[in-house]
């Protein structure tokens, strides 16, 4: 099977029945962009760049942020690229930017709340990425989707606050210097966003759900905890409810919507994602052929019929058992 699906790993992603699903590839490294695409991405679908601050001893500037993330461009070509902005704090500190001593780091300065206590460090990490993802000068791609996408986002002030710095970049940075065709869009892993979807899918381009996340705080259970982080499944049906909610209220206003965490490479979770109605997979870049090949073993209606399955259980091993996935 494996080897079957390594064969026809560049088809697109799509059901059997041709439902198509972007297959896109996670990277913690924009080095692995290349290798990401020789094992079928149609784009990367989640760009952690905090490997690029956690890298250096100081904030990286203008210029070494470009050139990091031109390398994930020019690798993807006309393929899309959904750039994460730097999502630190809680259980990733980054060492020269201190955070005082919090008794619940999971619930204190991470992710753009963090980020918007330094401005200038968002700012230059937003003008970094628009100016990577110019076309080139002669180059034989005329377009580098950007999509642009913020972490931890509980509701829409948050994402109100970065997008008056992102409309006055886009009025500074002269239009042959920067993207053409960008979003900015946020994730969706706090569950007050998801049930604030509605009023978010107004105002944003896309969303995407960190279903790692998600489990954990909608659970109120640690992902990385020893023993109670097999507890933490995505497959939750208070969690899919809240994806539920999330894809609806994104097509609704014609935006569409990912899954980059775990669930999204999950073989029992795929057809109820598809069901729910997700419109992309990001997976890491050794999955890709595996998720292709998934996708092609049922049909948009199996997937809506297991969808509603499974948002008609009540525990997670009650939707596994029905899912034939325990
Ligand atoms: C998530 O939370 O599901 C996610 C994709 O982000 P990270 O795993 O980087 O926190
Ligand atoms: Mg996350």
């Amino acid at each position: 099977r494996e080897a079957d699906a390594w064969e026809t790993r560049f088809d697109l992603g799509q059901t059997r029945d041709g439902h198509r699903v972007e297959v896109a590839a996670n990277l913690g490294n924009t080095a692995h962009a290349a290798d990401a695409v020789e094992r079928g991405a149609e784009g990367v679908g989640l760009l952690r760049t905090e490997f690029l601050f956690m890298a250096h001893a100081s904030a990286p500037d203008l210029a070494t942020q470009i050139g990091e993330y031109r390398q994930a461009v020019e690798a993807l070509g006309e393929r899309p690229l959904v750039a994460r902005t730097l999502d630190v704090g809680g259980d990733k500190p980054l060492p020269y930017w201190p955070v005082p001593q919090e008794d619940n780091p999971f619930l204190g300065l991470r992710g753009i709340r963090l980020a918007l206590t330094q401005p200038e460090v968002l700012e230059t990490q937003l003008r970094a990425l628009l100016m990577a993802a110019a076309p080139a000068v002669g180059s034989k791609d005329k377009n580098h989707p950007l999509r642009i996408m913020l972490p931890m986002v509980k509701d829409i002030a948050e994402f109100r606050a970065v997008k008056i710095v992102y409309d006055r970049l886009l009025q500074e940075i002269p239009s042959a210097q920067r993207a053409t065709d960008v979003q900015l869009g946020v994730m969706i892993e706090v569950p007050s966003s998801a049930l604030l979807a509605p009023s978010l899918a107004t105002e944003v381009d896309f969303f995407s759900i960190g279903t790692n996340d998600l489990t954990q705080y909608t659970l109120a259970i640690d992902r990385g905890h020893p023993e109670l982080s097999a507890q933490a499944d995505g497959l939750h049906p208070a969690v899919l409810r809240l994806i539920q909610m999330t894809v609806a209220a994104a097509h609704t206003q014609g935006k569409w919507v990912g899954v980059c965490g775990e669930l999204a490479s999950d073989a029992a979770a795929i057809p109820v994602l598809v069901g729910l109605g997700v419109d992309e997979l990001s997976v890491s870049a050794r999955q890709i052929p595996l998720v292709k090949a998934r996708l092609r073993e049922f049909d948009l209606a199996d997937a809506q019929a297991s969808a509603q399955l499974a948002l008609s259980k009540a525990t997670s091993d009650e939707v596994r058992d029905a899912l034939g996935a325990r």
